[in-house]
């Protein structure tokens, strides 16, 4: 392999026809800061025979022209391309022409390297300022790069069978919400409101009711009201409650409940006050990982004993804590192993017992037939968590967004 090709190789540059290729280090001085560079100097050269203006094979070479591009950056340093660049005559008609590269835009200075590493860039959650500082050109560049060639699209050019809804805090506290394909995940709607009525308006304007039949399947999470307009407007899906919402519920009330019991007792230092406070993570084993047979150190109660052992001290301590434990795990259990009839005799067999577990499994039974959905379909909200915590990891890192759009665009391209 030739100099050159080590060259354009390094600096991933694919063109054959740039040749005479050296790299030098270099300052350069803007507005009395210094700042060190990498020069790349190269020649753009091919032969043209063919006049573009009038067809004629008349062209002779007629000089170079020096233009100033710039690459993307390995180092965070600026790479300058000073390349040299063929000009054409035309001894018919006497127009002239210019070498061009696939690399370079016409009449830009940011070569197509440094727009492809952006949209690669921005999948992640980089912030404009960590994306320029990355590739050695300024933020502006980014900012008119990545937000003008962006587009945000009315609708999506198909709905899939089965979708994903959500939503997450945008700008100024405002709800936006999400759809996503649950198979593919990519991006199918974003509308900046999450009112029953909006949402209805949207999917009714924008999609045909023969499209709106085809879905089969909407997974949703319990929070939000989208179960009465799901029907609405997909007269044929099922709704799926997200599993990991289901568990969460009845965990955040076997917590509560934990507490509730662990006040009433007044010997701060006997075995199931330590057990219930500082074991608490051993009351959220599935039951398969509960160990009755092994004796290990228990950190929180000081001592050597088996798991099974240790819920045992909490369990005993209050016949209430004890039915919401083992409502808990068989919750737990049925979801795991989506076993959607062990999962409705819990739901309706359950004794209320003036804890805020009644509350949660009212929630459940309210919604009886979604929940059970998740235990029968493989559907699920987990990938529209993912991509919505992508989502408030970049709003994190860029201290909010002031610009609706901005953020709508970034979101687009995280699901893209
Ligand atoms: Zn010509």
């Amino acid at each position: 392999m030739s100099q050159d090709n080590s060259i354009l190789c390094a600096l991933n540059i694919k063109d054959n026809n740039i040749k005479n290729v050296s790299v030098f280090d270099s300052k350069i001085n803007t507005n009395g800061v210094v700042k060190r560079i990498k020069l790349v100097k190269a020649e753009l050269s091919y032969n043209l025979t063919h006049c573009p203006q009038c067809g004629e094979n008349m062209l002779i070479k007629n000089g170079k022209r020096t233009t100033n591009q710039r690459l993307a950056s390995f180092n965070g340093m600026e790479y300058h391309l000073i390349l040299k660049k063929q000009r054409y005559l035309c001894r018919n008609c006497g127009s002239t022409c210019g070498a061009h590269s696939d690399l370079l835009v016409k009449n830009h200075t940011m070569t197509k390297q440094i727009k492809a590493r952006i949209f690669d860039m921005s999948h992640e959650s980089f912030t404009l300022s960590s994306m320029a500082k990355l590739l050695g050109i300024s933020t502006s560049t980014v900012s008119r790069i990545l937000y003008g060639n962006t587009k945000l699209s009315e609708r999506s050019s198909y709905l899939p069978e089965n979708l994903c809804f959500d939503e997450f805090r945008s700008v100024k506290n405002v709800f936006t919400f999400i759809s996503i394909d649950a198979k593919t995940h990519h991006l199918i709607d974003l509308v900046h409101d999450r009112l029953s009525k909006t949402l209805t308006e949207h999917f009714i304007n924008k999609y045909s009711l023969k499209e709106r039949q085809n879905v089969k399947t909407v997974s949703i999470d319990l929070n939000a009201n989208y179960q009465l307009i799901v029907h609405k407007i997909f007269p044929n899906a099922q709704i799926i409650v997200d599993r990991f919402h289901i568990v969460q519920l009845c965990s955040r009330a076997l917590d509560q409940v934990r507490i509730q019991t662990l006040k009433k007792i007044d010997d701060k230092k006997s075995r199931s006050y330590k057990a219930l406070k500082k074991d608490w993570r051993l009351f959220h084993l599935p039951e398969a990982d509960v160990d009755a047979t092994h004796v290990k150190y228990i950190v929180g109660l000081n001592e050597y004993s088996t798991i099974q052992n240790v819920i045992d001290l909490g369990t005993d301590q209050s016949e209430v804590f004890k039915q919401v434990y083992e409502t808990y795990q068989q919750i737990e259990t049925a979801i795991k192993n989506h076993d959607s009839k062990l999962l409705r005799e819990t739901l309706l067999k359950y004794n209320k017992n003036n804890t805020v577990m009644d509350t949660s499994i009212n929630t459940l039974r309210k919604n009886i037939k979604y929940v059970s959905n998740s235990c029968t379909m493989s559907y699920s909200n987990g990938p529209l968590e993912g991509t919505i915590g992508k989502i408030k990891k970049l709003k994190h890192n860029c201290y909010g967004f002031r610009n609706l759009n901005h953020l709508l665009k970034r979101a687009t391209l995280i699901c893209a």
